[in-house]
């Protein structure tokens, strides 16, 4: 039987692992789904500074615990009448904004709370029906209409690909991605800053950040395997 202190002890080991191996330049988001306010405190203490959540309750929760000790990514699938103020005060970042309405939407309820809030386009670079995010095509659109939004600051892309197999079937999906992140740091436009690339995770990480990712959103490798599925 392996006691708590072991677990915290693997948890941190991992964490540890981890951030030794990424480049200089690459950042960490631990993705943090279906893990306690306890783990998600671990991976801080271990060297972590920011925390990817899909759900704003166990954001909610973990922050209490965490606070200021880490920056808060969403990283979770968000309709537009999912907004509310209390998240736009917790999230540091948003990372899946996908369409003008959803921007639009941040914007509209971040102007009350003063904030400009750091997103980045989601694209759907397996082009996969049922799969959120913004056709490599119309992201251009979007970031140029998000360009005119004045509490939003559009600071790159970020995309999941398709569920394959083998890491290296992601890189033609990274790839897709990185020439439109290179296209459009080419463009001026007030309210953009192309700075991150968020693409990878536990089993892709590696040839994510081949392909030029500068933010890896690694869950498994830190936390083991979740218990449910989500
Ligand atoms: C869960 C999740 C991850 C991390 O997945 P792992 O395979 O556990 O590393 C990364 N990004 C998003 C958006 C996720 O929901």
């Amino acid at each position: 039987m392996r006691g708590e202190g072991d677990i915290t002890d693997s948890i941190q080991a991992n964490v540890r692992r981890v951030l030794a191996e990424l480049p200089t330049g690459v950042e960490l988001v631990v993705a943090a789904k279906t893990r306690s306010p306890q783990e998600v405190e671990q991976v801080v203490e271990a060297g972590a500074h920011i925390i990817g959540q899909n759900y704003v309750r166990e954001a909610r929760e973990a922050y209490e615990m965490v606070g200021g000790r880490a920056r808060w990514h969403f990283i979770g699938t968000l309709s537009k009448h999912a907004v509310r103020r209390s998240m736009l005060e917790l999230f540091d970042m948003i990372e899946t904004v996908d369409s003008v309405e959803l921007a639009t939407e941040i914007d509209r309820k971040c102007a009350p709370i003063d904030k400009v809030m750091p997103v980045l386009i989601e694209v759907n670079s397996g082009r996969e029906a049922q799969k959120s995010g913004a056709l490599p095509e119309d992201v251009e659109g979007l970031v140029r209409e998000a360009s005119g939004l004045q509490h939003v600051q559009v600071q790159g892309l970020m995309t999941m690909g398709p569920f394959v197999g083998q890491p290296d079937d992601f890189r033609p999906y990274f790839r897709v991605t990185k020439a439109l992140f290179d296209q459009l740091v080419g463009l001026v436009l007030p309210n953009v800053e192309m700075r991150y690339l968020s693409m990878g995770m536990t089993n892709s990480y590696r040839v994510a950040i081949e392909e030029g990712a500068n933010l890896v959103r690694i869950g498994t490798a830190i936390f083991g395997e979740r218990n449910t599925r989500s």
